[in-house]
């Protein structure tokens, strides 16, 4: 018997479980997010055994609901589920999900120009299966309402501690098991130096290699901008194989950045690479470009033209191309 269709309130995020069809296609269904759907035993749950991708939607003039770079969103998840060996959903049955999910938002919100959602896709390993039997992964989209980032925020700048994670630059190659560049759902590591930095008067973090180089936030990719001697501006991000994941804002930004002249550089860039910069940045799809005012205490330059100037590049959502850190 099929479930009930469930219908999503006003306002309310909407789940769009990928379910396992006969033959082993994924299909999109409606459900209700306010009830439990996981197993208790579900992999993911019990070991952050899976991956995660969080996009940005924005409704565009006509209030049509427009994916950001869905196509490097599910280009990440892929890679990261190859790292992972987890037999994840296509991306065709994650588009269709996806699209799904917007109907169905669409259907229940009076949608106006500029209304933003978070989108976030969700793939774990699923419950422990008895030996011989197939894996089952459980999948699912969840499209909730994330507020406009308030043009102060942009303004006024984080305040950033520098943090070693713990592993050395050369840690990723020697030990891939530690899946540096995947997007597990291991975040809690992350999540604990920002409660770290936020009881030490900060706002967010950039993560260093116990080998001093600077590598990422815990939740956002570092840019830097300088301008050099004869006016050429230099738009900087440190080298994804020293540990990084690879960022779509980071690259789409980059694209439109090269497209306009901008020189483009990969790293390796350490905490001195910071200073005497126009400015320093931490972009992610949904929070978008947020500039850097401190950095352990000490002021650095906020630009806010050139905050706008890469927030721009980000919302013209170009395709990324080859712009990926150190590829
Ligand atoms: N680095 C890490 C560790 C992240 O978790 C994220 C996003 O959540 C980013 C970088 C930025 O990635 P993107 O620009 O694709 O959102």
């Amino acid at each position: 018997m099929s479930p009930t269709p469930f219908s999503p309130s006003p306002g309310e995020p909407v789940l769009v479980l990928l379910e396992a069809g006969a033959d082993g296609a994924r299909l999109p269904r409606v459900a209700d997010p306010a009830v439990p759907h996981l197993r208790v035993s579900d992999q993911g749950v019990t070991r952050g055994d899976g991956l995660f991708e969080t996009a940005l939607a924005v409704a565009d003039e006509a209030g049509v609901l427009r994916m950001r770079k869905l196509g490097a969103h599910l280009g990440r998840l892929a890679s990261s589920a190859a790292a992972l060996q987890l037999p994840a959903p296509s991306a065709a049955a994650w588009e269709a999900a996806v699209e799904r999910g917007l109907q169905a938002f669409t259907a229940a919100n009076d949608v106006a120009a500029g209304d933003r959602l978070s989108v976030r896709l969700t793939v774990t390993r699923g419950p422990e299966a008895a030996p011989g039997a197939l894996p089952q992964p459980s999948a699912w989209a969840l499209l909730s309402p994330a507020p406009a980032v308030e043009d102060e925020e942009r303004r006024t700048g984080l305040r950033v501690l520098l943090l070693d994670r713990g592993l050395d630059s050369r840690a990723p190659e020697r030990s891939p098991w530690l899946l540096t560049g995947a997007k597990t759902l291991s975040y809690a590591v992350n999540m604990a130096a920002l409660r770290y930095a936020r009881a030490h008067g900060a706002d967010d973090v950039v993560f260093t290699s116990a080998d001093g180089y600077l590598l990422e936030g815990p939740t956002s990719t570092v840019l830097i901008v300088r301008t050099g001697v004869d006016g050429t501006r230099r738009l900087l991000t440190p080298l994804r194989q020293k540990g990084i994941l690879a960022g779509t804002s980071q690259a789409v930004i980059f694209a439109a950045a090269g497209a306009a002249g901008w020189e483009l550089g990969y790293g390796p860039l350490v905490p001195a690479d910071l200073e005497g910069a126009d400015g320093v940045w931490l972009v992610s799809s949904v929070r978008g470009v947020l500039p850097v005012r401190a950095v352990d205490g000490v002021e650095i330059p906020v630009d806010h033209a050139l905050t706008l100037e890469l927030q721009a590049h980000l919302d013209a959502d170009g395709d990324p191309g080859a712009h990926v850190a150190g590829d």
